[in-house]
């Protein structure tokens, strides 16, 4: 296990790799786990017995992030020291961002929780309380802790959350049968999803209420009923108004899987263009949260639907953006893990 000191709270941008467990099938199939945590960076190892052209490995093997998380880490863990240290952010009129990045099965849901998948559905079998506690979760009840809290409780702000995912560049209401929306740009570059329905809360479980429908939404939906949630972004909003005024903004973003980033292998042209518009989004994120970094003038929001929803978060002097990029152990994975390791270190 890693020892942590405290989190960096002044962090504008913050990049951390969580390694999950090795599952249950991939222990069956005895792979051999590759990646270890020795310290704050993330080193892969090849089991020398195993057939795998090391050179191709050899120049990158050390990569260093703000935390590295391995597999004895615990949601608590992650959460204290991506998530948390935003939620101040958004009480004093900023906007609050948490990426989940990674290939499908890595554990962006897991970490980012909610049922985004639609695969577990019905929360009151008790899949929350036995997956623990997600980042969601967790942000849900820091809000509803600050909004109580003497220095906030005289502000009359107000919560409200939206969630929608975005497929092939389109945005999709959860929380409204799954209307297709219209993202509009003003003269003032301001970005509207224009129709996103916003529900209004009065307690975390009411969170895990909105995220319920808009999971079992995703996976009923009309137009492509069959789709495959890991090809699409979805988006949890906790927003707080103050006289009907946006006052701050925390994005819970659980990204498609970027194993569909480099999987060329498909000819089939649905998966075609899913993958062309899942390079475009997962490259121009890249892009904003790197400018944002630099303090750029210029941020180029307008390469993806995700940046141009989520323009907010890469502008303004009071942004904090976090990303968590997901890893799976094993062998198996090891193309996937490096393109991740790598998409993450180029992030900051
Ligand atoms: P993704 O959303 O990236 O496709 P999931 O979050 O659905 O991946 O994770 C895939 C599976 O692995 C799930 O069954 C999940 O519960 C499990 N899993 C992921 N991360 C962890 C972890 N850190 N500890 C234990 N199980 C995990
Ligand atoms: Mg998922």
């Amino acid at each position: 296990p890693v020892s942590l000191s405290d989190p960096v709270e002044d962090n504008r941008i913050c990049v951390c790799v969580r390694k999950r467990p090795l599952n249950r099938q991939e222990v069956a199939r005895k792979e051999i786990d590759v990646v270890t945590v020795p310290g704050k960076g993330v080193l892969l190892l090849h089991e020398p017995k195993q057939k795998v052209d090391l050179t191709k490995y050899l120049e990158n093997q050390l990569f260093k992030f703000d935390y590295s998380f391995d597999e004895t880490a615990t949601n608590d863990v992650i959460y204290r020291f991506t998530a948390k240290p935003l939620v101040q952010t958004i009480f004093e009129g900023g906007v609050a961002t948490c990426f989940a990045y990674g290939q499908t099965g890595s554990g962006k849901t897991h970490t980012m929780g909610g049922d985004f998948s639609g695969k577990n559905q019905n929360s009151s079998k008790g899949i929350y309380a036995l997956a623990g506690k997600s980042t969601l979760l967790f942000t849900s009840q820091d809000v509803f802790a600050l909004l109580e809290q003497r220095r906030y409780a005289s502000m009359g702000l107000v919560p409200s959350v939206t969630f929608f995912e975005i497929y092939n560049g389109k945005v999709y209401d959860l929380l409204n049968k799954k209307a297709k929306l219209r993202v509009m740009e003003d003269g003032k570059q301001q970005v509207q999803v224009v129709g996103l329905r916003e529900m209004h809360i009065s307690s975390p479980g009411d969170v895990i209420k909105m995220i319920d429908l808009g999971s079992a939404c995703r996976t009923s939906g009309q137009t492509f009923a069959n789709s495959n949630s890991s090809r699409s972004h979805a988006v949890l909003q906790i927003v707080l108004r103050q006289k009907n005024r946006l006052h701050g903004k925390f994005s819970l973003v659980d990204l498609a899987g970027n194993e569909r980033g480099t999987d060329v292998s498909s000819t089939d042209r649905q998966t075609m263009v899913e993958t062309a518009e899942i390079n475009r989004s997962l490259l121009a994120l890249k892009e904003c949260i790197r400018s944002l970094g630099k303090n750029s003038d210029h941020i180029p929001f307008r390469m993806s639907k995700l940046t141009q929803v989520l323009r907010d978060s890469f502008i303004g002097g009071n942004s904090r953006t976090c990303m968590i990029a997901m890893i799976s152990p094993g062998m198996n994975s090891c193309d996937y893990t490096l393109n991740t390791l790598r998409y993450a270190d180029r992030v900051k």
